[in-house]
């Protein structure tokens, strides 16, 4: 990839697309090219075929999904199947039929087994049966993964995956009923804050551990990948570190500085109760995070804060 390659980021507004587009810029490359939903539907071959055979993009970063937490994916999983397979579908068939130089397919930890040893190697992928709360986007994102990999393998497309864990940052999804745990309870925080509510709720048993990294850092690991490797197998994207929902309930309400009370509403959902990556293969290829868990929060917490983005 030089500075002046053509770069289509697919999914360039969401959490991630918008940090590798970032990350890219900071980079010095200078022809990044991003489709709005409105300008092109990726579920829609016809127009994502036309796209690519007048744009031509070199390198694509396939970082467009349809995602959302433990209750988006329980509620439809029919559309979560359905989207993530055409999207993924017609963006890797169209960069085989219009000859892109190199893409990069964007998976996600919930890929691997629900009872998976840990820390999760790449290699523990298929080895027993997925978390059942978000199984329709796994299957999905499995399939996405072994397209890359097997036209890598007839057609020696030069086609990489890689699976970040939990991510979290400015852009991301901050309505309750669809996010993820991270943005949940900033916003649960906040808002109990400057509502002066009594207590906030967490969903589950508190317990369950969860792996956290920055989008700056994952979008940074996406363009190092697309500038280093070239392996048939996905890579691992992570810190290697855990915390408990509990102590992140706690810290999160520190950085808020949120007096209230903590409950944890058991009725909800725990979903997997570890999700550990093992980082050794992304390491070894020479990259490590840089953000610090609670320098990640304050940063997340300062940017909606300056940019109003909870509109209390
Ligand atoms: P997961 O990592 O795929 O399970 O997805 P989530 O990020 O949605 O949930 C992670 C864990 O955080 C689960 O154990 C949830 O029950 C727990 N959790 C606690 N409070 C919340 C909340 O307000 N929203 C969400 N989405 N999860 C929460």
């Amino acid at each position: 990839m030089n500075k002046a390659s053509k770069i289509y980021v697919a999914g360039h507004r969401g959490l991630v697309g918008s940090a590798i587009v970032r990350n890219l810029k900071d980079k010095g490359y200078t022809n990044i090219i991003g489709k709005t939903h409105k300008e092109l539907d990726l579920t829609n071959q016809l127009e994502v075929r036309k796209f690519f055979k007048e744009e031509k993009p070199e390198y694509v970063f396939l970082a467009a999904a349809r995602v959302g937490g433990i209750n988006a994916n329980n509620t439809y999983p029919a559309d979560f199947i359905y989207e993530n397979l055409e999207i993924q579908n017609n963006i890797i068939k169209a960069a085989h039929d219009f000859k892109v130089e190199k893409l990069l397919f964007l998976g996600s930890s919930c890929i691997y087994p629900k009872e998976c040893k840990q820390p999760i190697k790449e290699e523990y992928l298929l080895s027993g049966y997925l978390e059942s709360t978000n199984e329709a986007y796994a299957i999905a994102k499995i399939a996405g993964l072994k397209m890359c990999q097997f036209f890598k393998r007839q057609y020696k497309d030069n086609f990489i995956s890689c699976m970040p864990t939990n991510l979290y940052g400015p852009n991301d999804n901050f309505n309750l009923q669809t996010s993820h745990v991270m943005p949940a309870l900033i916003r649960k925080f906040y808002e109990a804050k400057v509502k002066k509510l009594p207590f906030v709720e967490v969903w589950g048993t508190g317990k369950p551990l969860r792996e956290f990294l920055h989008v700056d850092d994952m979008a940074d690991a996406c363009t190092f990948l697309m500038e280093n490797y070239e392996g048939e197998e996905h890579v691992n994207i992570g810190t290697g570190k855990e915390i408990s929902i509990s102590a992140l309930a706690y810290m999160i309400k520190d950085i808020i500085s949120y007096e209230g009370e903590v409950r944890f509403d058991k009725g909800k959902p725990d979903g997997t109760m570890r999700k550990l990556l093992e980082v050794k293969k992304l390491e070894g290829l020479g990259w490590k995070y840089k953000i610090e868990l609670e320098q990640g929060i304050k940063n997340v917490v300062e940017y909606i804060l300056k940019n109003n983005i909870l509109s209390l």
